[in-house]
C-alpha cells in the first residue's frame, strides 16, 4: 500500500499501533501538539518539528535568518499550543555540500534571535550531510505552569459543548503570504513586507498559551495546519462538532486587500498560521479577552460555538444565515485522505 492511500494521519495512526503502550507517567502521548509527561512533581512537555527544502521552504524564497526563526518558531508555537513554558531546543541540521559556511551563520543567527526572544536555549543538536536538500529539525523541551488540579494544560480533547471558540491574531496571513512569494503576486511594498513576515517569521504565541491556560482554558492547539482542519481534530478528539461564523474570521486588512476573493479560504484552510485555537466556557473567555489586552498580548476574537453534533464536523455559517460543512481541511504530507 502507498502511503498516498491512507496519508500522514493515517500512517501516524498506524505507527502508534505498532508502538507499546506508554507507562504511567505519560499524562499525554500521540495525537497533541507536543507529548506530556509527569516528572519529579512537574510536567515536563516536549515537540518537534521538521522543515525540509522543497516541501516547506524554497532556498531562493527564504532567507536562511529566516529559516532559523521559522524552525524554532514552529516547534514554539507547540509548547505555546498547551500552555507550555518553552526551555531547551535541540537543532538538527542536514547540509547538501554547497552550503556556504556563512549561510549556516545566517540560520544560526535566525535562531538565536528567537530563542533570546522567547527564553528558550539550544542546548545540542546533530549535524549531518543531506544531498538532497537543506533539512532543520528541532525538538523543544518545556514544563507546564505548574502541576494542580485539573492539569494546567490545553488539550485537544477537552473541548465541551457550549464553549466558545476563539483565534488569536490574524488568520490567513501566513497562506497570502506565501502566495506573494512563491507566485510573485504585484502587491505595494508596504503589504509585501507584512505579509512575508507572517509567513517566514511567525511570533509563537507562548505568553498567550500560558495566560490562558492560567485563567482556566483547557482546550485547544496551535493553528499549523489550517483552522478548519484544525478544529476539526479538536472536534474529533472532543467528540464534539463546531459551527464558525464566517463574518467574524480576525483576517487583515492586508490579505483582504491583496486577496479579496481568496481571503476567507486562506483564513479556512491556509497553514502556518501558528495562533492558537481554543475553546472556553463564555465566563472564561471574556476575561481571557481582558487579560490579554491589559498585557498587551495578541487580541482574541471568538469565532464560532462548540456543538453536540455532527462530531468532528466544523460548520461554517455565511453572513446570510446559510450554512455548509468545512471540507476536510488539514495540510497533509502524503496527500491522503486529510483529517479521516
Ligand atoms: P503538529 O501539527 O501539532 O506538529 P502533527 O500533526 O505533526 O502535530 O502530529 C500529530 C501527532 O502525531 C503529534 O502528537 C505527533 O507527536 C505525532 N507524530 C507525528 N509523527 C509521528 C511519528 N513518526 N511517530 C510518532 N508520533 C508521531
Ligand atoms: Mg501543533
Amino acid at each position: 500500500m502507498r502511503l498516498s492511500e491512507i496519508g500522514e494521519f493515517g500512517l501516524i495512526e498506524r505507527l502508534e499501533g505498532v508502538l507499546p503502550v506508554p507507562s504511567a507517567e505519560v499524562v499525554v502521548s500521540i495525537g497533541d501538539d507536543a507529548a506530556v509527561w509527569r516528572c519529579n512533581g512537574k510536567l515536563a512537555i516536549a515537540t518537534t518539528d521538521t522543515l525540509v527544502e522543497g516541501v516547506h521552504f524554497r532556498r531562493n524564497s527564504a532567507s536562511w535568518y529566516e529559516l532559523g526563526w521559522k524552525s524554532i518558531a514552529a516547534n514554539l508555537s507547540d509548547i505555546a499550543a498547551m500552555g507550555g513554558i518553552a526551555r531547551y531546543a535541540l537543532v538538527t541540521i542536514g547540509l547538501p555540500g554547497d552550503v556556504e559556511v556563512e549561510q549556516v551563520g545566517e540560520l544560526y543567527r535566525g535562531i538565536a534571535d528567537i530563542c533570546q526572544k522567547f527564553g528558550t536555549f539550544v542546548v545540542g543538536g546533530d549535524t549531518v550531510a543531506s544531498p538532497f536538500g537543506v533539512v532543520v529539525s528541532v525538538t523543544v523541551f518545556g514544563e507546564a505552569l505548574d502541576e494542580g488540579v485539573p492539569l494546567k494544560l490545553m488539550l485537544r480533547s477537552a473541548a465541551q459543548v457550549g464553549d466558545q471558540v476563539c483565534v488569536t491574531g490574524f488568520l490567513g496571513s501566513s497562506a497570502a503570504g506565501m502566495e506573494v512569494l512563491l507566485r510573485g503576486v504585484e502587491v505595494e511594498p508596504d503589504l509585501a513586507i507584512g505579509l512575508r513576515q507572517a509567513h517566514l517569521h511567525p511570533l509563537p504565541r507562548l505568553a498567550e498559551g500560558q495566560r490562558l491556560v492560567a485563567l482556566g482554558v483547557r482546550a485547544g492547539m496551535d493553528i499549523s495546519d489550517g483552522l478548519a482542519g484544525d478544529l476539526q481534530k479538536i472536534c474529533r478528539q472532543s467528540g464534539v462538532g463546531a459551527r464558525i461564523w464566517l463574518d467574524r474570521l480576525p483576517i487583515h486588512g492586508a490579505v483582504r486587500t491583496v486577496f479579496p476573493d481568496r481571503a476567507i479560504d486562506f483564513a479556512l484552510y491556509g497553514g502556518e498560521d501558528y495562533e492558537l485555537l481554543f475553546c472556553a466556557p463564555r465566563e472564561i473567555i471574556t476575561a481571557a479577552r481582558s487579560a490579554l489586552e491589559d498585557q498587551g498580548l495578541a487580541p482574541i476574537t471568538v469565532i464560532g460555538e462548540i456543538l453536540p453534533d455532527p462530531v468532528g464536523e466544523v460548520i461554517l455559517q455565511m453572513s446570510n444565515g446559510a450554512e455548509i460543512k468545512a471540507r476536510r481541511g488539514s495540510y497533509d504530507h502524503f496527500g491522503g485522505p486529510a483529517g479521516e
